[in-house]
């Protein structure tokens, strides 16, 4: 296919794979890395992503072994994919967008866009104008800079994704709060904002608590909600040590996804040769949003075998000396009711008594989650559920035991620690003052989703993203674009084309930025910059190729030149010397976030350093000093007849908002994405067949119809009223106002939908994923359905 072709529907189905990775992960890898780039740049990136020496892989958060204890490809087929992506020998020129208009460039999908390859220098589109025109930086910059002066502060986004580094959000963070707002949404508000939420109030710091020698060295693992083989695949290698150390795991999804039940290494001669590992010793195979019941349910199971046999069961000493609120928590827990929890979860009690026997047999144990568990109205009450869990028996704090929401990009956890938050506490906001001389705005800035409704109502004016794809990410497509196009300006710093440069404020700048594996020369010298992974370690990374232009600036130098024009000299912030040398700002950071005294040295050290995290010290820092049990409620979803719960996923072959092909090789799906996976059961009760055509039509309170046009029904093991279907195209059914409960996340894997026989014909698909001409999507399918 071109890279001028927009691509096209062609649905076969072939039977869900019951094993990931092993040698097809591989030629899958390298198939898609050589048709971007030269074997050399190639060998160049996947012989340097996650080395001690090398770059961080910009895909997701998982951390990497002790630099001795590596690979020489310490890295899965979604991160070569996305170092591939990024190091792609394709550009985007200023040729490109003369021939190009911005219409035409929304009518595309985000497969193609993507695949144009990098950006190369700064591009402006002017007030009225069709097409973006070559800009210089200087007076892009000095566009934002004039735009900001006029406005009032809180009238200003300054979005995050998690690919910016450390030293980028430090800057970033300090830029906004000296300019006089706090409004810095992010992508974490849409995905582990509820773990944040959650595990703040009951255990006083919003990260996980494990390190990656204790998933090894757990006797349990939970993976809850999660696809480890798609989402953070070198996960499985570590599960596959946990269970090769005699550990157990348990998986509960919504469907049975490949990496859950299989996994064949493909650098050990077992996955290559052999069967590979089962991962799973039990599969609960749960409702959408039953994940709140099931551990209700476990915890009323510990209560009654310790009221069974008094002092075998609970760690007596640990929740006397660490925790408040026990006594209402086991009274509330005692009257969970067997018949809501089987409603609810759609499990048998049987499975459920087999997992707490294995519980039972567990001196240590974890519980990983992901958005599964987030994205859903009860999110938080569910992850404080499953605190109370593990606090029954002293989980938390000792080898092979604790907490871990797995984060899907490589650093939005570091962000967050940077202060990238609209709601950082005070006493970050005080050690900002005392190190820079002024004073931060105390209020509460806007998260994402207040940030749509801000430009949505005409409060917010100015939009500048540094890094992401905004419009794509966050809920309620058509609303989210309209709220962009109402800015007075809107600004992307990318590496590469996305939708989110073709929804236009009134002026539009495209700012392009290097890569993770582009070299970051300054005129203090060559500079590398750090990351925090999902498990709070902390390490620098270095790109190694030349950055794709030489017009590109680094993200560090793009803030700092925005801040000094924007700000002037006041506060006296040394700007300039922050771009020339990064050391300059570690040292400042140094100094304000804690954990990070001596950064600079430490971070010297091949592979850095892990942050404190003091529920591993036997210290809460929360307001009583120890870990809180709560009493969560659960609400039975409901979902009337002729209704399903939509939850939305990504397929193996994308990255975040970013599709690298239209498969989904462990799901069985090929050449198509506007496909929805449902029970086929349940498409019998709605009088639907296997590979019908459909719309999906999403349902929200009284407010008006969201439609997906145009998707194939394929019959798949889903649980019974669920249902799912990939994002970002169907992201335009997710109401703006559905969010989780206390952390505002959309509700992205609970969407009530129904689905309508299509038309004969769709003659007007949404763009931009109107992916298939009608002809392409009438055309037979080449292989059967999948054995459900
Ligand atoms: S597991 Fe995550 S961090 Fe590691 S190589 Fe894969 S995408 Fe990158």
């Amino acid at each position: 296919m071109s890279t001028m072709d927009d691509p096209v529907d062609d649905l076969s189905v072939t039977p869900p794979k019951t094993w990931a990775t092993g040698v097809p992960a591989v030629t899958h890898a390298l198939e898609y890395a050589l048709s971007q780039t030269s074997p050399r740049r190639t060998a160049l990136t996947l012989l340097n992503i996650n080395q001690a020496k090398g770059f961080d892989c910009p895909g997701c958060a998982w951390p990497e072994p002790a630099p001795g204890k590596r690979h020489l490809n310490e890295y899965c087929e979604n991160g070569a994919k996305h170092i591939a992506d990024e190091a792609t020998s394709r550009r985007v020129t200023a040729e490109f967008f003369r021939e190009h208009s911005v219409a035409e460039l929304a009518g595309k999908s985000d497969y193609w866009l993507n695949q144009q390859g990098r950006l190369t220098e700064p591009m402006v589109k002017r007030p009225g104008a069709t097409h973006y025109e070559p800009v210089g930086w200087d007076e892009a910059l000095g566009l934002i800079a004039d735009e900001l002066r006029r406005i009032d502060p809180d009238e200003a986004l300054f979005y995050t994704s998690g690919r910016l580094n450390n030293e980028a959000a430090f800057l970033l963070q300090l830029f906004a709060r000296a300019y006089g707002t706090n409004n810095l949404p992010d992508c974490s508000n849409l995905c582990h904002e509820s773990s944040g939420h959650a595990l703040q109030e009951t255990l006083g710091i919003g990260k996980g608590s494990v390190s990656l020698d204790d998933i090894h060295h757990a006797d349990l693992v939970f993976v809850v909600g999660q696809n480890p083989g798609t989402n953070h695949p070198r996960m499985l290698s570590a599960l596959e040590e946990t269970k090769r150390n005699g550990g157990k795991v348990v998986a509960v999804n919504t469907l049975p996804e490949a990496g859950l039940i299989r996994f064949k290494h493909p650098q050990k001669p077992r996955g290559v040769i052999g069967r590979g590992t089962a991962i799973a010793d039990e599969f609960l195979h749960i409702r959408a949003g039953g994940d709140l019941a099931l551990f209700q349910a476990l915890n009323r199971l510990l209560l009654e075998a310790e009221d069974a046999a008094p002092g075998t069961v609970l760690d007596h000493d640990y929740i006397a000396r660490h925790t408040t609120g026990f006594p209402e928590f086991a009274e509330h827990a005692r009257t969970t009711d067997w018949d809501d929890v089987l409603a609810a979860t759609g499990l048998a009690r049987a499975e459920i008594e087999r997992v707490h026997r294995l519980v039972l047999g567990s001196r240590s144990v974890i519980v990983c989650w992901a958005m599964g568990l987030t994205q859903h109205k009860h999110g938080v009450p569910t992850i404080r559920e499953i605190v109370n869990f593990l606090l029954l028996r002293g989980n938390l704090g000792k080898p092979g035991a604790g907490v871990c929401p797995v984060r899907g990009h490589s650093n939005v956890q570091g962000d967050r620690t940077m202060g990238v938050w609209e709601q950082m506490p005070q006493s970050f906001l005080d050690a900002l003052e005392r190190e820079f001389g002024f004073t931060p705005p105390p209020e509460h800035g806007l998260d994402a989703v207040d940030s749509i409704r801000a430009m949505r109502d005409g409060r917010a004016k100015v939009f500048v993203g540094v890094a992401g794809n905004f419009v794509r990410a966050t809920p309620d497509s058509e609303v989210t674009e309209q709220a962009m196009r109402r800015c007075r300006l809107t600004a992307h710093v990318s590496t590469k084309l996305n939708r989110s440069h073709t929804v236009c404020g009134e002026t539009a700048l495209i700012l392009p930025t290097l890569g993770r594996s582009d070299r970051d020369m300054q005129a203090g010298g060559l500079q590398f910059y750090t990351v925090e992974d999902s498990m709070s370690e902390v390490h620098a990374s270095r790109g190694k190729l030349p950055p794709a232009s030489p017009h590109l600036l680094s993200e560090v130098a793009i803030v700092s030149r925005l801040a000094r024009l924007t700000l002037g000299a006041r506060p006296a912030i040394p700007w300039e010397r922050f771009e020339q040398d990064y050391g300059s700002i570690r040292d400042r950071i140094a100094r304000v976030v804690p954990g990070f005294e001596d950064f600079n040295a430490r971070v010297a050290v091949p592979g850095g350093f892990r942050l404190p995290n003091p529920v591993n010290e036997g210290v809460f820092p929360t307001p009583s000093g120890k870990a809180v049990f709560t009493c969560n409620e659960f609400t039975m979803p409901r979902i009337p007849a002729g209704h399903l719960l939509l939850q939305t996923l990504r397929s193996h072959d994308q990255w975040n908002t970013v599709p690298y092909a239209l498969d989904d090789r462990y799901r069985g799906i090929h050449h198509a994405r506007r496909v929805v996976l449902v029970n086929p059961e349940d498409l019998a009760d709605l009088g639907l067949a296997d590979r019908d055509r459909v719309d999906l039509v999403g349902v929200w309170q009284d407010g008006p119809e969201r439609r997906a046009e145009g998707f194939t029904v394929v019959a798949y093991p889903t649980t019974r009223g669920s249902a799912a279907a990939y994002y970002p195209e169907t992201n335009v059914l997710v109401p703006l106002d559905s969010v989780a409960d206390h952390s505002n996340t959309p509700t992205s894997k609970a969407v009530l939908v129904r689905l309508e026989p299509a038309p004969e014909a769709v003659t007007a698909p949404e763009a931009p994923e109107a992916l298939a001409t009608p002809a392409a999507q009438e055309a037979p399918t080449t292989a059967p359905a999948p054995a459900v």
